[in-house]
């Protein structure tokens, strides 16, 4: 079969995940030049070449061109195995993200698999662990897929060594997604984890984040022991069928009231803005509904993932995404069999 071919100038890292999955379940290959093309160390990093080697380890698949900072990737899955795995991305590279990869090749597999992932559980700039569970899953449940997550250390930019284990549970058939709208009540949590810093750092955070949004669930929590510093504070608002969270984590030059006023504004801005569906859920449930081959959403303003992802998912699917704007910045997400 002749690859089909992808430019990945204008994306990042889930350009190429996206294209990895959806080799794996549709069986075709893949060429993918200029990955991560603009970024400023181009070409695969180590969380994107743990995805590729893992990719071809589920799948039975061959890779060209799997190495560091390769800018080009030809993929070729073969028959997806269900059974037991462990993957070590061997820096803090993303195992949320690594995990999201291979999902949807799992649930098509004919048997339940575990997954030992080892890496980075809370980054910035991907899920962090809390999101998988809570919000990634619950709405990938409503398609039809199950899977069970634990987190047996979390891991912290820049150290990693977090462990985190899933049971990923055939599905037979996806069933479409359709969520327009949010319950009237919700309610709110926040939480701030940290490691090898003072708890009263952790205070001022969740402090700050509970003076931007009250509420009366909000907890401080120590994830020792692990390597390396890390905090992040987490908000998380569930309505029921529609649920977000949004986290920002601490940095140097930034402080902990900063960082806990930041978290609870991003919730603040999905609040108001009245939709059931957050930015980056948005972004992650384009490619499980495009594989049901129909569904829709109402969302906030999108991330810039979208119309690369989109792009991808046309190319190997039958399927058409129609995005359009409707009052006060709501957007409707909708995708259909061509
Ligand atoms: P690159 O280095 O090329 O940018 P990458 O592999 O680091 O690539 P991205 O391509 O930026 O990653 O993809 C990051 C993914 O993480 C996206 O799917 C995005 O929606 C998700 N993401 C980022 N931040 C969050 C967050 N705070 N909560 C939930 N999901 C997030």
């Amino acid at each position: 079969m002749k690859p089909i071919q992808l430019d990945g100038i204008s994306g990042g890292g889930q350009m190429l995940r996206t294209a990895l999955s959806l080799a794996m379940v549709t069986g075709q290959p893949f060429r993918m030049t200029n990955i991560r093309g603009k970024r400023s160390r181009p070409g695969l990093m180590r969380q994107h070449l743990t995805c590729v080697k893992a990719a071809c380890e589920i799948s039975g698949g061959t890779a060209d061109g799997a190495e560091i900072g390769s800018t080009e990737l030809v993929f070729r899955a073969g028959k997806i195995r269900g059974g037991s795995y462990e993957f070590a991305i061997g820096t803090a590279g993303s195992t949320t993200l690594l995990f999201q990869t291979l999902l949807p090749a799992l649930w098509t597999a004919d048997q339940p698999s575990t997954l030992r992932l080892e890496g980075g559980t809370h980054n910035p700039l991907a899920p962090p662990f809390d999101f998988i569970e809570r919000v990634f899953l619950h709405s990938l449940a409503k398609l039809g897929p199950r899977a069970e997550v634990s987190l047996e250390s979390a891991g912290f930019a820049p150290a990693g060594g977090g462990v985190f284990h899933a049971t990923v549970h055939p599905c037979e058939k996806l069933l479409p997604f359709e969520l327009m709208t949010r319950a009237e009540e919700g309610k709110s949590r926040i939480r701030v984890l940290y490691r090898h810093l003072p708890l009263a750092i952790a205070g001022r955070m969740l402090d700050a984040a509970l003076e931007v949004l009250p509420c009366k669930d909000a907890a401080v929590e120590s994830r020792e022991p692990g390597a390396g510093m890390g905090i992040c504070c987490l908000v998380e608002s569930d309505f029921g069928e529609a649920r977000e969270m949004t986290s920002t984590f601490g940095e140097k030059g930034r402080t902990a009231e900063q960082i806990g006023h930041h978290a609870a504004k991003s919730m603040n801005n999905y609040l108001g803005a009245g939709v059931p569906i957050g930015r980056h859920l948005a972004d992650q449930l384009l490619l499980p509904m495009a594989l049901a081959g129909e569904g829709r959403f109402a969302t906030m303003s999108l991330d810039q993932h979208v119309p690369t992802n989109v792009s991808v998912i046309e190319k190997f699917l039958d399927v058409k995404f129609d995005i359009r704007e409707e009052e006060r910045g709501r957007k409707v997400v909708e995708v259909v069999r061509r």
